[in-house]
């Protein structure tokens, strides 16, 4: 199957940080399908030769075994080419569409990651030129519009030229194995299914926390913030995948469907809850990994007065009758003590207790999605009665044990990386790991009433110290409810 892809934004950080090295380990292990060309486009005047020079140079900065030798990138190279294209002129994409018609692949690949400010102009200049035939698929990188009227303006420029099954809408936290592992584990295993309802299950936590601060992105980031780049993508999408029903089949649409009514059951915000479910925060400077750090107002790019928040914690409710009342905790932020991804599922205590426990001991089902991927299971256990001196039995109570799956150990952690799964999936048109446009709408519905308030909020976000768990109203939004955070108990 021949393919072209066009990678709009084929200089910027995002192409040669992850898309390359993500199309070349494709390459390298001969899952890109033979008969490619990669077309990079951007402003600059490369010639096919210098972009290669570009991307070999960026090559150097990868691990060491990503890293192509002399001999493998000269190979992935020659499908490399530039092309020096200004999106927000029409006349610069005639010239792309010469090219892409004087080939006629299979199937068109464009992928646009360019600032968001040009998807539109984008996607309408692609169909000017007449390249929105019925092999092209279009691949949006997040994020899609700073609000729902944004998005929903993008969607419909979309829309308007291109149908839903050619969009590919990307969030990267999809491709990584360990969330698929997530919907293994769910679908694939009977054991969960039954347990996994209100009646059983008290609360979940899903932590996405990162030591680092904003690092070059600060300009970026302080128009963007937690809320925007992690909560309403991301987190929402790992809540889709905890919450849903089985889906009928694992058809894009049916799995789309569910999510989509987990996004619409989401419990509306009230005043109230706004002010009592929702903690924003912004990192002082602090101690992070052994090394002092500034404060987020002294990171490069970032505004010396900024109220952008680099922390967020929520609760939210999923609102049907396998969910009603069971709190969904959200966690997320920079500059946190460790950088973690992982969901916890903690089950409800026994009924009766007719053995003595650890205060607060109950089942926990943890889903480490990064840096390590696998499962944890706590359980209680009787351990060893030890003899005392006396003669007599010690009075042991039930411990806490761990049964412990690692699934970079089980299937080696040389697993196909999310950029590559889900380029490799755009190529062969499968949508399953894709965001299709209501669900994303729904999202920026459900968080745009928390940007409302903040904006109305002369307080701004609370400081926490670079390398702690973020404010401590974190911590005491979940005690309200007789919780504490996974870390914490
Ligand atoms: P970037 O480093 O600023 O790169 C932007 C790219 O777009 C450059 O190649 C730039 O090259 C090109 N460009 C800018 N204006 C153009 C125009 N008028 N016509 C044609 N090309 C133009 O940005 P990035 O970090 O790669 O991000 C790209 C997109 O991915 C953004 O939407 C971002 O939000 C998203 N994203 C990035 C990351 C990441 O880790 N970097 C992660 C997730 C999502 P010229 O200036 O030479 O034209």
């Amino acid at each position: 199957m021949s393919f072209d892809l066009v990678l709009f934004g084929g200089t910027g950080d995002l192409a040669w940080r992850k898309l390359m090295p993500a199309l070349f380990q494709a390459f390298r292990h001969g899952s890109l399908p033979a008969g490619g060309r990669i077309i990079g486009v951007a402003r600059d005047d490369l010639s096919d030769d210098a972009y290669r020079a570009f991307i070999k140079a960026r090559f150097d900065e990868v691990e060491l075994d990503k890293r192509p030798s002399q001999q493998e990138f000269a190979r992935f190279a020659a499908m490399l080419n530039f092309l020096r294209l200004d999106v927000t002129k029409p006349a610069d994409f005639a010239r792309l569409a010469e090219m892409i018609k004087a080939r006629q692949a299979d199937t068109v690949v464009m992928y646009v990651a360019t600032a968001p400010g040009l998807f539109t102009s984008v996607v309408e200049q692609i169909a000017a030129a007449g390249l929105n035939g019925p092999s092209t698929r279009v691949v949006l990188e997040k994020p899609l519009g700073h609000d729902l009227a944004s998005n929903r303006a993008i969607n419909e420029a979309v829309r308007r030229v291109l149908s839903e099954k050619q969009v590919f809408r990307i969030d990267h936290y999809l491709g990584k194995p360990s969330v698929q592992n997530l919907f293994a584990l769910r679908f694939g295993n009977a054991l969960f299914e039954p347990l996994w309802r209100r009646e059983n299950i008290a609360n979940i936590q899903i932590t996405m926390s990162e030591d680092l601060g904003v690092e070059k992105r600060g300009a970026f980031y302080d128009h963007t913030g937690a809320l925007r780049d992690m909560v309403q993508n991301h987190a929402l999408q790992l809540l889709c995948a905890i919450g849903m029903e089985p889906p009928i089949n694992a058809h894009a649409d049916a799995i789309r469907d569910e999510k989509l009514k987990v996004l619409r059951a989401l419990k509306p915000w009230t005043p109230e809850t706004l002010q009592q479910h929702v903690v924003r925060g912004q990192y002082a400077a602090g101690i992070s990994n052994g090394a002092a750090v500034p404060a987020y107002t002294d990171e490069p790019g970032v505004a010396p007065n900024s109220q952008t928040e680099t922390f967020v914690a929520l609760r939210a409710e999923i609102a049907n009758w396998r969910w009603a009342g069971v709190p969904f905790y959200i966690r997320t932020g920079k500059r946190l003590a460790t950088r973690d991804a992982r969901i916890v599922v903690n089950f409800r205590p026994t009924p009766h207790a007719i053995f003595s426990t650890p205060a607060g001991a109950a089942n926990r089902l943890v889903i480490n999605l990064q840096p390590k991927d696998g499962l944890e299971l706590h359980l209680l256990a009787q351990g060893a009665d030890k003899r005392l001196a006396s003669g007599q039995r010690s009075s042991t109570q039930l411990a806490p044990v761990q049964l412990d799956l690692d699934f970079d150990k089980r299937f080696g952690s040389e697993r196909v990386g999310a950029y590559e799964r889900l380029l490799l999936d755009v190529i062969e048109g499968r949508l399953n790991l894709f965001v299709r446009s209501d669900e994303q709408e729904e999202a920026w519905r459900w968080v745009e009433p928390i940007l409302d308030a903040w904006r109305q909020d002369s307080q701004g976000p609370r400081p926490y110290a670079a390398g702690t768990w973020g404010p401590s109203a974190a911590s005491a939004m979940i005690a309200r409810d007789g919780f504490c955070w996974s870390e914490e108990c």
